[in-house]
């Protein structure tokens, strides 16, 4: 049996024939760049989010990128994120002129340490960006809390986390705008590059649409300079026919998690993810915690089956971040945890087959490396 991490062609086997046509009326209607897809997918996100509005744009990192700048965030700002994300959210800080502050990882949902942010706020801290990790918002009440006090703006990395909940607000309502990315892996993604923001805030959103379409909202008026940032017609077409599925997937997702963690809670050897009471989980990433991790990852893939690490490297440790001068201890949680963190297979159509297979293999290759301590 060959399970892979995601699998991006069994999913498309069940929506073939939508998704053909949806593609082939691009093609005959030739308007690749701003064609009428684009309006109502933005429409159709919009209220999927239950925000008043949402733009589409060319990428995730765009999306974080733009919103920044038209929050008018840039040199000599600082904005404060999670350690443990996706590099894409600190560069997008770093684009704008600003600086990256990170803040380690709660120990149990792993989304930013909110008890953490406070310490690391300056006169020129400027906004927050929470990250939604693996899929569950992280601890909104707290962080949008500590931001009114302070007076930062609250821009939710919601990448990993479309259609989640805090309590009784779905993402994209959770601080003043939401980013997502629709890279091909994410729960909602596209045929290539794709993102979009998300929020109640018209103006800002105005702002963003036009920072993405060279500062103009007409033709060659421009406000201001800005940038080729669109999303364009074939993947908004794409990704109106599968907002229609995305609902159901999202159960499907959340159904393979609760089955995991009934087959994996039992073993010591394995931390299956926590969730915050107040928070739904859409489980973009089923990531568990486990000892000896390059061993086990060995042993699950030479029985066939693909993992992945999210993330292996801690922002501070990166290279790139080397000049921030953030010594090995600063981040305790992240540090340690990057060592431990296994992503298991998670897409929608994976079988009570596979999963009873993964399950069987993993705790197999955690209790023969215990067993192996103990001798
Ligand atoms: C995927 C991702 C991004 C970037 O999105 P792109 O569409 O790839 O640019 C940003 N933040 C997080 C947390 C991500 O997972």
């Amino acid at each position: 049996m060959k399970i892979p991490l995601v699998d991006l062609k069994a999913q498309y086997a069940g929506i073939k024939s939508e998704i053909d046509r949806a593609i082939q009326r691009v093609l005959e209607e030739t308007d690749f760049i701003g064609g009428s897809a684009v309006r109502e997918f933005e429409t159709a996100f919009a209220s999927y989010c239950g925000t008043r509005t949402a733009v589409g744009l060319a990428n995730g990192t765009d999306a974080l990128q733009l919103t920044l700048l038209a929050c008018g965030i840039g040199n000599g700002d600082e904005v404060i994120t999670a350690v443990n994300t996706f590099i894409a959210t600190s560069e997008a800080i770093s684009a704008t002129g600003a600086r990256p502050v990170f803040v380690d990882n709660d120990p149990h949902t792993y989304t930013i340490d909110v008890q953490k942010i406070e310490e690391k706020i300056t006169p020129r801290t400027k906004a927050i960006i929470p990250v939604h990790l693996y899929g569950q918002p992280a601890a909104m009440d707290v962080i949008n809390e500590i931001a009114e006090r302070h007076g930062l703006v609250v821009i939710e990395d919601a990448a990993q986390a479309h259609g989640a909940r805090y309590k009784i607000k779905t993402v994209g309502n959770l601080g003043r705008l939401a980013c997502f990315s629709f890279y091909p892996g994410k729960n909602l993604g596209a045929y290539g590059d794709a993102g979009a923001i998300a929020t109640n805030d018209e103006e800002l959103a105005n702002k963003v649409r036009m920072l993405a379409n060279h500062g103009r909202l007409k033709k060659y008026e421009h406000e201001m300079e800005g940038y080729n940032s669109r999303l364009d017609t074939i993947q908004a077409a794409v990704l109106l026919v599968k907002l229609r599925h995305l609902k159901e997937w999202t159960e499907k997702r959340q159904q393979i998690a609760s089955r995991y963690t009934q087959l994996l809670s039992s073993a010591k050897e394995i931390v299956t993810p926590s969730k915050n009471p107040d928070a739904t989980h859409v489980f973009h990433l089923y990531v568990v915690r486990v000892q000896q991790r390059e061993q086990v990852r060995q042993t699950l893939k030479e029985a066939g089956i693909a993992t992945g690490i999210h993330y292996p490297i801690p922002l501070h440790q990166q290279p790139a971040y080397r000049y921030l001068g953030l010594p090995t201890g600063s981040y305790p949680v992240a540090e340690r945890y990057a060592g431990e963190l296994l992503s298991l297979p998670m897409y929608p159509e994976l079988t009570e087959e596979q999963i009873e297979f993964v399950c069987a293999t993993l705790l197999k290759a955690c209790q023969s490396n215990t067993a192996a301590r103990h001798h």
